[in-house]
């Protein structure tokens, strides 16, 4: 009989995604066939349960949190032969956003993720499962109730997507979430006078995983650290990276209904260009064009590329973004746009616009200042567009140097940067226009990168090995 595995995360694609964990939590499970799997994760108010056919289970449950009783209801739909699992409360689900408004996170974070993490656990503690898989912070107090609970065999695997949220709050939500005093120390979850959830899934979590190797090196440093370089260092010893992958069904420019033509080759990315450029007012075909396509935070590079972008913009190349986040960026990006006619900016988030703009684009920008894993690399060279990157994370360890192209190779090659300056970033955007014009040179470097692998079928490998360690040796030390 196959193992049975309950995959946690706070955000799920297609249901909903605000970046690159809701792709994993897509895409694993389904790689992950092996194992009886359920996704489980809140049933926002912007989920489309009619599309999906999420209907009750009819089964409803209280959860003790604290001094209060909460009232679970849960639902569920199988979608590409996955089952989903979706927990219903109105104080964790019935928002406008996942996580907060553009402006801040919502103050009851803390209470709506920790019911969250609370009802994963009654379901591991009234029903047999070999291994829950616990993603980011928003689910990491449930292995804090696991260890707290010796009754319970399952296994426990902790994944950190982005060290940089790590689910810090005021501690007087001790009480209300249901946490034993005697957790508030250093060496558990107590971080800097505040309760740190993500602690919670280093500490008591069976195994660590994040999601590259270079990353998972990075994040013991001060550098990229975010504070918990020294406690991650103290738990190195059950903590590995294993790099993302990409559904190649759905990011495949073959079988794209969102484009204007399908195509498999460079050659095809020609009408879908044309028709981009056009729907954008942007002239100049015969042009490179530079797409950024993510959130306007400060990890995807987004002062140095502002920086850059005037720059830029006065070379022969034709620049699209698309993306929200914050403000200031915004304001920014949009004062540049009315002033440079090469330069479009798309504020909002629009998954089908953004394959149409990997599908055009020649280069993707990614001038992250760290990247965990980074999807949109990836989903760049199966569509053709060559990415330009700061040599970091998850960067690092996808995107090889042009220059060191080898066609024989299995890797995607891309234009690299080492130091994350204006100068740096502009000097690789020559780089790149001088590449575009070698048509020859480039053109193979797209149809290499194009036929590369960065599906999740090793990736899942990985994940399934150390599954079976943990269910037969318990807790994995690594090292
Ligand atoms: P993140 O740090 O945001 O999780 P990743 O590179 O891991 O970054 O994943 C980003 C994912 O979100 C990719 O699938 C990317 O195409 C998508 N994405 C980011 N911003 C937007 C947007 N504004 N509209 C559509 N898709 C977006």
């Amino acid at each position: 009989m196959s193992k049975k595995v309950l995959f946690a995360a706070s955000e799920v694609y297609p249901f909903a995604k605000t970046g690159g964990l809701a792709d994993v939590a897509h895409a694993l499970p389904r790689a992950l066939n092996a194992y009886d799997i359920e996704v489980i994760m809140p049933l926002y108010q912007s989920v489309d349960r009619d599309k999906y056919n999420i209907v009750s289970e009819d089964c409803f449950f209280d959860v003790l949190m604290g001094e209060t009783q909460y009232r679970i209801e849960m639902y569920g739909c199988t979608h590409e032969g996955v089952k989903y699992r979706f927990v219903y409360h109105p104080m964790l689900c019935d928002r406008e956003f996942l996580y907060g408004t553009p402006e801040a996170g919502y103050e009851d974070n803390a209470l709506r993720f920790g019911l969250f993490s609370h009802t994963i656990y009654t379901l591991l503690r009234d029903d047999h499962y070999d291994i829950v898989h616990l993603n980011d912070w928003q689910c990491a107090l449930t292995a804090l109730l696991m260890h707290d609970d010796p009754t319970l065999s399952t296994k426990s695997l902790y994944t950190i997507h982005n060290l940089a949220y790590q689910g810090v709050f005021d501690p007087v939500y001790m009480d209300d979430l249901g946490i034993n005093q005697s957790h508030f120390r250093m060496n558990e979850i107590e971080f800097y006078g505040q309760i740190n959830l993500m602690k919670a899934g280093i500490a008591y979590s069976d195994c660590i995983t994040t999601v590259s190797s270079t990353y998972a090196k990075e994040i013991m440093t001060p550098e990229f650290g975010c504070g918990l370089e020294g406690f991650l260092q103290l738990h190195r010893t059950k903590l590995s990276g294993i790099i993302n992958g990409i559904d190649h069904e759905h990011f495949s420019p073959a079988h794209d209904t969102a484009l204007n033509v399908v195509y498999n080759e460079p050659k095809g990315k020609k009408i879908n260009k044309n028709a981009l450029l056009k729907e954008l007012g942007l002239k100049g075909t015969s042009k490179p064009l530079f797409a950024f396509i993510g959130r306007f935070v400060s990890q995807k590079g987004m002062d140095l590329l502002i920086e850059t972008l005037p720059k830029m913009a006065e070379l022969e190349c034709t620049i699209a973004l698309l993306g929200e986040g914050e403000e200031g960026y915004y304001d920014r990006l949009r004062k540049l746009e009315q002033y440079y006619p090469n330069l479009h900016l798309t504020y909002g988030y629009d998954e089908s616009f953004s394959h149409r703009l990997y599908a055009a684009a020649d280069f993707l920008l990614m001038p992250s200042l760290f990247e965990p894993c980074g999807l949109n690399q990836m989903i760049a060279f199966s569509y053709g567009a060559v990415p330009l990157v700061h040599r970091v994370g998850g960067l690092a360890d996808t995107v090889k140097k042009f220059e060191s192209f080898d066609p024989k190779s299995r890797e995607g090659y891309g234009v690299v940067f080492n130091t994350p300056t204006p100068r740096s970033l502009l000097l690789a955007v020559r780089k790149g226009l001088d590449l575009y014009a070698d048509k020859k040179r480039f053109e193979l470097l797209v149809a290499h990168n194009m036929q590369c692998d960065f599906s999740w079928s090793e990736s899942a490998k990985a994940y399934g090995a150390l599954y079976e360690t943990l269910i037969k040796e318990g807790k994995k030390c690594l090292n």
